[in-house]
């Protein structure tokens, strides 16, 4: 009975010294993440809005307000969120910006000095990232340290599993197929794992547009590698890539660039649904 009633204060005792850890989260995917290598021990509160375009995004006084009650907010770093000095300026000194994608290494855009930053489109980054963001939440909850651990391997295996998964859907694409022509530069982090080729009509964000020059320097090389499919951002409106399309005789299929799509709304869901698309695309 006495050990019983030991067993019983000491569990009270280990709830109450376990706090739920607040994060505040800029990005979908890293609100996934906070929520599978949390579990209950965190409580995520995801700020980007459902249909949200990522390089137009800026958080509004409510998020600000948001923000504030959470120990850590989680940015994807790498030049992606340009209000966040701002939004540090506006935080309380308790509140830590945490920005993931600054523990992955860059990839840089073909033949360029620019980095992509949409780092997430590799599962590898997305474990790395799994680590820092492991680090943190100890950090702000060292009583939870056990809990994070378990949440952030399993994390990674999933992240594993999902590249050797990939590996295996793209053994149908021919290595000369292996070009992935996007409307905006966001795959390198991807075809860096898989051994693809990235190519982009425009820029890294949607807006950025080619001029009429590299468009036709884009659309022989495209005639010339008798490209099978061009893929559009699922949020995007993919009038000029399939028009593209049309001339050089491709398809044209949708990709979440962006890691945003209601639809597939966590990360094995969306990194499916992106395999699917390029298998479909480039298999003949
Ligand atoms: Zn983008």
């Amino acid at each position: 009975m006495k050990k019983l009633v030991c067993a019983v204060l000491l569990a009270l005792c280990t709830l109450s010294a376990q706090a739920v850890t607040k994060v505040a989260s800029l990005h979908p995917l890293l609100s996934d993440m906070a929520r599978q290598v949390g579990g209950d021990a965190v409580e995520v509160v995801n700020l980007f809005p459902e249909n949200g375009e990522l390089h137009a995004f800026e958080p509004t006084a409510a998020d600000v307000a948001a923000a504030s009650g959470a120990q850590l907010v989680l940015a994807c770093g790498k030049g992606v969120e340009p209000y966040l000095e701002d939004l540090r300026d506006s935080l309380p000194v308790r509140t830590r910006i945490v920005e993931l994608g600054s523990t992955v290494p860059d990839v840089y855009l073909p033949g360029s000095q620019v980095a992509d930053p949409h780092w997430w489109n590799s599962p590898t980054a997305m474990k790395r990232a799994s680590r820092a963001l492991r680090a943190a939440l100890e950090q702000t909850e060292p009583a939870s340290k056990e809990q994070f651990t378990k949440g952030q391997r399993a994390y990674a295996a999933q992240m594993d599993a999902l590249v050797r998964e990939a590996r295996l859907a793209f053994a149908r694409i021919p290595q000369e197929k292996r070009v992935l022509v996007c409307s905006h530069a966001a795959m390198s982090h991807f075809c860096k794992d898989f051994g693809f080729t990235a190519l982009a009509v425009h820029g890294i964000a949607q807006e950025s547009e080619g001029d009429t020059a590299s468009l036709a320097r884009i659309l022989a090389e495209l005639r010339q590698k008798s490209v099978l499919c061009l893929f559009y951002g699922v949020n995007e409106p993919p009038k000029v890539l399939r028009t593209i399309a049309t001339q050089v005789g491709a398809k044209a299929l949708p990709l979440a660039l962006d890691g945003i799509n209601p639809a597939t709304p966590t990360y094995a869901e969306l990194f499916r649904f992106n395999v699917k698309n390029i298998v479909e695309g480039l298999s003949r």
